[in-house]
């Protein structure tokens, strides 16, 4: 059976407690990084010794692993495989505490990726010295792979358990924004696990209440502080009905990782089996993302717009004139991932609708935002996409449309307002809704522009994502 892996991104809105936590923890990620590499090198130099040693040696020179000069001359790459390495990490882990506050999957991941830039060299191989990996530099972009680690609370929270011991591990992120089945497939998943967790909480109530077992009175306690904690009730839950065959599946195979430019994302990453609807429509369709219009879109003998469900404001609230008393509501970073939700279910429908259009297409043209661009279009564009979801719209059909055999294409936004996509010419930027030029070509701006794009993408200067 066909099975693929696709992956899906949220913002997280991390307190800056939080956001230290994180940092540290990928410290100590590269931490172990240098010390098993400073290990590998010593094997490679012909030396022997165990991972215990090596770590006793880093502790030894404050914690700070020691990076010896690589070996001089020829080094051989040593036949350590990736469970022969794991095996020595969970001794010192065990022996030692080494590396004890760091989440095991992350830790597995540290070794997966460091025995594979070794590995690349080939087994056994003599190799140049000053050819062997080097320690991740500090610039190393971050990336915590937690595994199970990160659960889903509700729609605006989830919980990532390696923040526990140093700070507060519910964490506020847009949830929310996910494709249909693949919001269904997490949701299925958290319900599953509720009820486990129910069944365990059932299971050591009637131990301590009718045994007397103090261990399981202390488990207890700890299984109803933590979803206390999260507002959620054990008691009573249920296990959820089978999904329907063939719904993805959710991989709990979760990362947290830094985003260049600034704060964190989660990643979920679901699997999906069994072949995907194949688009029907041997045409490129062109599509412009708005405000006005979410989206306009144009094909050889189709054109429309999705327009935005919501009339009014879309930008976040302030709080008022200055001097109001008291218009800061309670909690308010929560009621804030609350305000966006609500926008986002008001907008769910225009992404879902244009999802479902695009991936008819056997191609995609869609405009090449430049989101950290500037003044090509109204400054708050990058904003508004964001905060409605469009953004993430885009990202769900670049990484759904292999899937379905679509291509994607994006092409180059310069002047596609204001280009005639009949004749060519270029005019003004036209004001109204309406583009108009002296060919006689009159149709909304929108389509026009969602025309443009299909052709720019149609003569080849489109770019994949
Ligand atoms: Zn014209």
């Amino acid at each position: 059976m066909l099975v693929s892996v696709v992956e899906f991104r949220q913002a997280l809105h991390l307190t800056p407690a939080q956001e230290s936590a994180l940092r540290q923890l990928w410290t100590g990620i590269r931490d172990v990084q240098h010390v098993l590499n400073t290990y590998l090198h010593h094997l490679a130099a012909g030396h022997s010794g165990t991972l215990q040693d090596a770590i006793l040696r880093a502790v030894q020179s404050q914690g700070v692993p020691a990076l010896p000069g690589l070996p001089a001359g020829q080094a051989r790459v040593p036949t350590l495989t990736l469970k022969a390495l794991k095996d020595e990490i969970r001794a010192a882990r065990q022996q030692s505490g080494w590396g004890d506050a760091l989440p095991a999957t992350a830790v597995t991941w540290v070794a997966t990726e460091i025995l594979a830039d070794w590995r690349a060299l080939g087994r056994s191989q003599n190799v140049q010295a000053s050819n062997l990996p080097h320690a991740w530099s500090a610039d190393r972009r971050a990336e915590l792979h937690l595994g199970n680690g990160v659960q889903p609370l509700d729609e605006v929270t989830l919980e990532i358990a390696a923040l526990s011991p140093t700070t507060d591990a519910v964490v506020l992120a847009d949830v929310f924004l996910l494709p249909e089945p693949f919001r269904a497939a997490l949701w299925h998943q958290h319900a599953q696990r509720l009820a486990k967790e129910a069944g365990r909480l059932d299971a050591v109530d009637r131990a301590w209440l009718d045994h007397g077992d103090r261990d399981a009175q202390r488990e207890a306690l700890r299984l109803r502080g933590r979803y206390a904690a999260a507002r959620i009730m054990l008691d009573g839950q249920q296990l959820p009905p089978a999904p329907p065959k063939n719904t993805p599946l959710w991989q709990e195979k979760t990362v947290v990782r830094a985003v260049p430019g600034g704060g964190w994302e989660v990643v979920w990453s679901f699997q999906v089996s069994g072949q995907q609807v194949r688009w029907m429509h041997d045409d490129t369709l062109g599509l412009d993302p708005g405000q006005r219009n979410v989206w306009a879109y144009a094909s050889a003998n189709l054109s429309g717009v999705i327009s935005r469900p919501c009339g009014g404001v879309w930008e976040p609230p302030d709080h008022g004139p200055a001097g109001q008393p008291l218009t800061r509501p309670h909690n308010e970073r929560r009621a804030q991932a609350e305000l966006r939700l609500a926008l986002y279910r008001r907008m769910a429908p225009a992404h879902a609708q244009m999802l479902a259009l695009a991936l008819m297409h056997r191609a995609c043209a869609v405009e090449d935002v430049r989101w950290s661009g500037f003044t090509w279009r109204k400054n708050n564009f990058a904003q508004y996409a964001v905060y409605t979801g469009l953004r993430a719209s885009i990202d769900w059909l670049i990484t759904l449309a292999p899937l379905h055999g679509v291509q994607v294409l994006l092409a180059p936004p310069g002047h596609s307002t204001a280009t005639c996509s009949r004749c060519g010419r270029l005019g003004s930027r036209p004001r109204g809704t309406t583009f108009s030029c002296s060919c006689g070509h009159r149709e909304p701006v929108d389509i026009n522009a969602a025309r443009n794009h299909r052709q720019r993408a149609l003569a080849g200067q489109g770019r994949r994502p």
